[in-house]
């Protein structure tokens, strides 16, 4: 069965089920659960995921928003003893609530992420939870294209940027639209996400750094010197390792960070 009784999926919650087992093998796999691990699922839906990752963990939490789904969850899996379920909406829970620092236990996120809350949500988890060691979802393939970019690609931007100040990201595999239902118009792709221990680059004032990348991304086939010009002078690009010829897609994260440590100092 595709559906909890009477449930039609919404769209609104971007509800897309998977039906593909494999996937969903492939998906846990890549997780590596530990029994003993806190680990977090967001948007469980009709917990296709759900189910193979209760088999794995002592503890499940699932933050789920639609409340007809999260209320029928348990019933569908059998009541599982393991199962916590928080009807919340993950763009305003508190995480650190379910990870509490003195229990200092390892933390993985899941989720087959409604399309149109997946940037915002990990962007999110960035900030509330840096100290989780392994984030793994199933996003829009293009998103996953602009998560995982390198500098001088078409894709590398300010998400890019963002996310990549805070941990390392790869793109594990691609899934067709065809896992599944409804069937999406997007193909989408699963990444996996790991908070560094300790950042590679420290930006001293985070607002600078953020309001000089989203400044430099606003027209992206501008050079750097122009689209930053009401901000950095030539000679603070210079000093940051920064050509000013170049295109903002070129500029990388500890450039990018240098340059706003030294426009913060000022
Ligand atoms: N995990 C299920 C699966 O793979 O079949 C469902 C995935 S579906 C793409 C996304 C799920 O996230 C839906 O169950 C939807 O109701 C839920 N959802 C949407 N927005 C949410 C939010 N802001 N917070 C928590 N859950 C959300």
């Amino acid at each position: 069965m595709t559906h909890a009784p009477g449930h039609k999926p919404r769209k609104r919650f971007g509800q897309n089920f998977l039906q593909d087992a494999s996937v969903i093998h492939q998906i846990v796999e890549s997780l590596a659960p530990a029994p003993d691990d806190v680990v977090i699922e967001i948007g469980p839906g009709l917990g296709a995921l759900t189910r193979a990752l209760l088999a794995t963990v002592n503890t499940l939490h699932v933050v789920e928003l639609d409340r007809d789904l999260a209320m029928y969850l348990p019933q569908r899996l059998g009541n599982p003893a393991n199962l916590v379920v928080h009807q919340a909406d993950a763009l305003t829970f508190d995480f650190t609530t379910l990870c509490p620092e003195r229990e200092n236990k390892t933390i993985k996120i899941v989720g087959n992420l409604p399309y149109n809350v997946s940037t915002p949500l990990i962007l999110r988890l960035m900030h509330t939870l840096p100290q989780a060691e392994r984030l793994v979802f199933m996003v829009q393939a293009e998103v996953a294209n602009r998560l995982c970019a390198v500098p001088g690609n078409k894709n590398y931007g300010r998400l890019t940027l963002m996310t990549q100040y805070f941990c390392e990201i790869e793109t594990l595999f691609e899934v067709s639209n065809q896992a599944f239902y409804p069937i999406p118009k997007v193909q989408s792709a699963v990444i996996a996400c790991f908070p560094h221990r300790s950042l590679p680059y420290v930006a001293e004032n985070f607002v600078t750094f953020e309001q000089v990348v989203k400044q430099a991304f606003g027209q992206r086939r501008k050079t750097i010197a122009n689209t930053l010009k009401t901000t950095a002078t030539v000679e603070q690009l210079k000093a940051a390792g920064i050509s000013p010829t170049v295109r903002p897609e070129q500029v990388s994260l500890e450039q990018f960070v240098c340059l706003s440590n030294d426009l913060s100092a000022d």
